[in-house]
Formats: structure tokens, C-alpha cells, sequence
């Protein structure tokens, strides 16, 4: 894998930690937090729509997503297994909020 990781300030030369992080950590861990949040942008911009359009509001959904975004803060958890996890349960969220949406 690649190491690319500008997630917080620590970052190597104020860019981005680019053979192991600064922190700590690793590649693979990097980019599996990367996805995270890339999910959990999926996982918004459904909870986003479905609040303006339907005023639904799920606050397991918000806490679900405050939780992913604290996940990833450095040094807060760097559990492989638990960040997988957590990417697996954001793309079961994301489905069910496209389910609402369509319905
Ligand atoms: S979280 Fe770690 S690997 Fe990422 S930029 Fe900060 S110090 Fe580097």
C-alpha cells in the first residue's frame, strides 16, 4: 500500500505523512480511515436530503456519524479491526437511508 495521510496538523512537513505517519500510523490504516470518511460523507449527504425534504431525523444515524468522525481522530483509535467495522456498519447505515429515500 501507499502511505498518503494529511488528516491532522502533525502531518510531515505540514503536507502529509507519506512513509509512516508521524503518529504512528500506518498505511493501511490511514487509508482504511480515508474510506471511513468517505462512507460516512455517503452516510450525510442521504441524512442531509431525508432532513430538508422529510424532516426525518434518526439520532442513531447522528450519533453513528459523530462517532465515525471521532474514530478517526489521531491517536484516538488505531484498532484496524474496529475501524473495518465501523466502515461495514456506515455502508449498512447509508443502504437504509437510501431505502427511505425512496420510499
Ligand atoms: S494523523 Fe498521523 S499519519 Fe495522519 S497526518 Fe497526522 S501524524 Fe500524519
Amino acid at each position: 500500500m501507499s502511505m498518503f495521510c494529511y488528516q491532522c496538523q502533525e502531518a510531515a512537513k505540514g503536507t502529509g505523512c507519506t512513509i509512516k505517519g508521524v503518529c504512528g500510523k500506518s498505511d493501511d490504516l490511514a487509508n482504511m480511515m480515508d474510506l471511513l470518511l468517505f462512507v460516512t460523507k455517503g452516510v450525510c449527504v442521504y441524512s442531509s436530503a431525508l432532513r430538508e425534504q422529510k424532516g426525518y431525523e434518526n439520532p442513531i444515524v447522528n450519533k453513528f456519524v459523530f462517532d465515525s468522525l471521532f474514530a478517526t481522530i489521531t491517536n484516538a483509535n488505531f484498532d484496524k479491526a474496529s475501524i473495518s467495522r465501523r466502515v461495514s456498519k456506515a455502508l449498512e447505515v447509508r443502504n437504509m437511508l437510501r431505502d427511505e429515500a425512496k420510499r
